[in-house]
């Protein structure tokens, strides 16, 4: 599913829109709420494209449109993907799946696409819940995310934990683990004050690597999600268990 890498990627790809006058909605009722009507797109100059975790934000004068693409939601303009096959859903667009289209007044259509229908999209949307974006997270902030005390909340469901740091998903959080060599079921207080540093390095490190090699799934345990692989860095057995519920795999001998 969409995590913060992708969710950039869409927020790249709308970025050359900016200027550009809505001068047409359509929208699914189920997906959109009652956007765009408490909120006249129509007319509405688009004035700036951001993104705070996974939640991608267009500007739109005085209201912001935010888009939450869920499991399958993916942005396309023109009917192109930042993505060369739409990973979350069909290879191919697919117009019944198209939630919420916006024609510019250059003739350029934003669309959203999601086969499962999931994705959400609101006005003005709040963030104040949102932690601070993963991508920039430092030191201080990753304290935090983990917590103090003795709660034992694993380091996994905190990494997850959107209220805390915000854009990290399941495979991102997997990643992440695998290249802090931290097991990611451990109590997330556990971890020593070097574990806490080599963490906050890793975050934003991971993210900058797999941006560039193309996504969230483009990590080196990806090849390996499967039943009774090994670790691809050391040939250990990788370990395979639900943590914050999610399904989870870790270096049974480097990942402590
Ligand atoms: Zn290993």
């Amino acid at each position: 599913m969409p995590e913060l890498l992708e969710v950039e990627a869409y927020r790249t790809i709308l970025e050359p829109t900016i200027g550009a006058t809505i001068a047409s909605v359509t929208a699914d009722a189920l997906v959109c709420g009652a956007t765009p009507n408490p909120c006249p797109t129509i007319g509405q100059k688009i004035s700036g494209v951001r993104r705070h975790g996974k939640l991608l934000l267009v500007d739109l004068g005085v209201h912001t449109i935010g888009i939450h693409a869920r499991m399958t939601g993916t942005i396309c303009v023109d009917g192109v993907s930042p993505f060369p096959k739409l990973r979350y859903a069909p290879s191919t667009s697919d117009k019944r799946f198209v939630r919420l289209s916006a024609t510019l007044d250059d003739g350029r259509v934003i669309d959203l696409h999601d086969p499962r229908r999931l994705a959400r999209v609101t006005v003005d949307p709040d963030v104040s819940g949102l932690g601070p974006d993963a991508s920039v997270i430092n030191a201080v902030q990753v304290e935090r995310v983990l917590g103090t005390g003795t709660s034992p909340v694993a380091l996994k469901t905190r990494l997850l934990d959107q209220s805390r740091i915000a854009g990290l998903g399941n495979l991102l959080v997997d990643e992440v683990c695998f290249q802090a060599r931290l097991d990611p079921s451990r109590p997330a207080t556990s971890l020593t004050s070097e574990e806490r540093t080599s963490l906050a390095k890793q975050i934003p490190r991971t993210l900058r690597q797999l941006g560039k090699r193309g996504g969230s799934d483009m990590g080196a345990l990806q090849e390996f999600r499967h039943r009774g692989a090994n670790c691809p860095r050391c040939g250990a057995p990788l370990r395979r268990a639900t943590v914050g519920g999610r399904t989870t795999l870790w270096c049974s001998v480097e990942q402590q």
